[in-house]
C-alpha cells in the first residue's frame, strides 16, 4: 500500500514554496532592521514547560498538545507555540547576563492536535517575534509598528489594529471575580465548555464562538474599567507612542487573548482585504510568563503570525514559480557534451539553466522548454555546431539570432542578466 502523509501534516510543494520564501525573507529583513536576531529552538520540549508557560486551563494544554512519553519515561511535547521555548532559552543561556533586553524572532513549525480543516493543520508554521526584558510601553508600540510594517511589506492591505489592556497581577483578579459573578448569574446561557471555563478561566469565554455565549458576554464588565493606576498609565503611554508612530488603532475591550500569561497590552490585526474581516495575527505583553517557568521577574512582549493563514490572504497573482532562464536544446553526442559544459558554467554563475537528459528529439526538447516556461532556448544542433554558431531563441517575442561559439558564455550572461 502506498504510504501517505499523516492527516493534518502538509507538504509545501515547489510551486508554493516561492511564496513561503518571500514571506520568510521579508520577515527576516524587516525584523533585523528593527534590531531583532533569529533564534532557533527545538521542536521538542518537556511537557511541563508548556503546561506552566501556557497555563493548564487553556485549550492548548488541555486537549491540543502532541505529548508522549519517550523511552526514558519523560513526558515530552512537540511545541504548540514558540514563546515559552524562547523564554526558556533566554533563561537557560543567560541571554540577560550581558544586557537584559533581547529582541528575538523565530520561524518554524508548531504542532497542535486540532481537528484538521481547511487552512488549519496539525503541523502549522509561525513567525514569532519577542522582546524580553523591557517593561517600557515604548517597546509595545515598537513591536506593533514592526508587525504592521511587515504585513504591509508582504502585501496585506486594509489592516486594522485593535488594542486592549488586560491588566496585571494587581488588578486582573478583581476583574476576573467581577466577570465570574456576572457570568454565574447567566451560566444557564453558556455552552458546556464555557460552564467549565467559568471555574477555570472565565476570561476565555470571550473567545467562545457559540452564539449564546457571545450574547451573554456582550454586556459583561470591561477589563479596562478595572485597571490599576499603573496599568492605566502604561496603556495611555502605549496609545501615545502608537500615535507618535502614526498608527491608527481601535480599542477592543473584548479582546482578551486565550493564553493565561498575557498581561497589559494585547493586540490583534485584522484585514478587510478579502471583503470580510480576517484576523491576521495577534500578540501581547506577558510579564508573568518568566515567573511561571523560571522564577525570574522578566517582562516580555511579542506576537505570532500563522503563516498558512497569512499566505492564504496574499494575492495569488504574485508569481514565485522559478522558471529556467535558459534551456539548452542539444542534439547529438558532441552537442550534448557542449550543452553539459555550458550548463555547468551557467550554474556556477547562478543562472538557472536546464537541458535534456533523455536524448529526446530537438522538437520534443523545444516542447519541454516551452512547458518549463524558459525565457531563452539555445539550439545546438549538428548544423549549428558545425558552423560554430548556435541559435538563441527568445521565447517571449519568438525572435532568433545566431551567437558566435567563441564568446558564448559572455553573450548569454549578458542577455540573461540584462533584464
Ligand atoms: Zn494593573
Ligand atoms: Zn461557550
Amino acid at each position: 500500500m502506498e504510504i501517505k502523509a499523516i492527516r493534518g501534516f502538509n507538504d509545501i510543494l515547489p510551486e508554493e514554496i516561492g511564496m513561503w520564501q518571500f514571506v520568510e525573507r521579508t520577515a527576516r529583513e524587516v525584523f533585523e532592521g528593527f534590531g531583532f536576531s533569529e533564534i532557533r529552538i527545538p521542536v521538542l520540549e518537556r511537557t511541563e514547560l508548556f503546561a506552566r508557560g501556557i497555563g493548564e486551563a487553556t485549550d492548548i494544554v488541555e486537549k491540543e498538545m502532541y505529548s508522549f512519553l519517550d523511552r526514558s519515561g519523560h513526558s515530552l511535547t512537540l511545541r504548540p507555540e514558540a514563546t515559552a521555548s524562547m523564554a526558556r532559552a533566554y533563561l537557560e543561556h543567560q541571554l540577560h547576563a550581558f544586557d537584559p533586553v533581547a529582541k528575538l524572532y523565530s520561524i518554524g513549525p508548531m504542532f497542535r492536535y486540532e481537528r484538521p480543516q481547511k487552512g488549519r493543520y496539525r503541523q502549522f508554521h509561525q513567525i514569532d517575534a519577542e522582546v524580553f526584558g523591557v517593561g517600557n510601553p515604548m517597546v509595545d508600540a515598537e513591536v506593533i509598528l514592526m508587525l504592521l510594517h511587515f504585513l504591509k511589506k508582504v502585501g496585506i492591505g486594509r489592516l486594522e489594529l485593535q488594542i486592549n489592556s488586560l491588566g496585571c497581577r494587581a488588578c486582573r483578579p478583581r476583574y476576573r471575580e467581577e466577570l465570574k459573578t456576572f457570568l454565574m448569574k447567566r451560566s444557564f446561557q453558556l455552552c458546556e465548555d464555557c460552564q467549565r471555563r467559568l471555574e477555570t478561566n472565565p476570561l476565555r469565554i470571550f473567545d467562545c464562538k457559540v452564539e449564546t455565549c457571545q450574547e451573554t458576554i456582550a454586556d459583561a464588565p470591561k477589563v479596562t474599567d478595572f485597571l490599576c493606576e499603573e496599568c492605566i498609565l502604561h496603556f495611555n503611554k502605549v496609545k501615545e507612542y502608537l500615535e507618535m508612530a502614526g498608527l491608527d488603532y481601535i480599542l477592543n475591550p473584548k479582546m482578551v487573548r486565550g493564553l493565561d500569561y498575557y498581561t497589559r497590552t494585547a493586540f490583534e490585526v485584522v484585514s478587510y482585504q478579502l471583503g470580510s474581516q480576517n484576523a491576521v495575527t495577534g500578540g501581547g505583553r506577558y510579564d508573568n510568563l518568566f515567573q511561571e517557568i523560571g522564577g525570574l521577574d522578566i517582562p516580555g512582549i511579542g506576537f505570532a503570525i500563522g503563516m498558512e493563514r497569512l499566505i492564504a490572504l496574499l494575492s495569488k497573482d504574485k508569481k514565485f514559480i522559478p522558471h529556467p532562464s535558459l534551456f539548452i536544446a542539444a542534439l547529438n553526442g558532441e552537442a550534448q557534451r557542449e550543452a553539459y559544459r555550458l550548463a555547468n558554467q551557467l550554474h556556477l554563475e547562478g543562472i538557472r539553466a536546464e537541458l535534456d537528459y533523455e536524448g529526446k528529439s530537438l522538437k520534443s526538447q523545444m516542447r519541454k522548454a516551452d512547458k518549463l516556461k524558459a525565457r531563452f532556448v539555445l539550439i545546438l544542433g549538428e548544423e549549428e555546431l558545425k558552423k560554430g554558431r548556435p541559435i538563441l531563441r527568445n521565447m517571449e517575442d519568438k525572435s532568433q539570432e545566431e551567437i558566435p561559439m567563441e564568446n558564448l558564455l559572455g553573450i548569454l550572461k549578458d542577455k540573461i542578466l540584462r533584464d
